[in-house]
């Protein structure tokens, strides 16, 4: 048996979560929900002001 055993963990790809945005093409992929709000916040300030200050 040649199995070596890694310190870190597997993260499966089903975890992630996505988020697209509805005015650009921008789209997140995070590994978890509230990282990916963050992010969209973050982005909606930048690129869409007047969206982010109405949300
Ligand atoms: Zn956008």
């Amino acid at each position: 048996m040649s199995a070596k055993r890694r310190g870190g963990y597997v993260r499966s790809a089903t975890d992630a979560v996505e988020r697209e945005c509805d005015r650009c093409e921008w789209r997140a992929v995070a590994d978890a929900y509230p990282e990916l709000i963050e992010r969209y916040q973050d982005h909606l300030r930048e690129e869409h002001p007047t969206a982010w200050l109405r949300s």
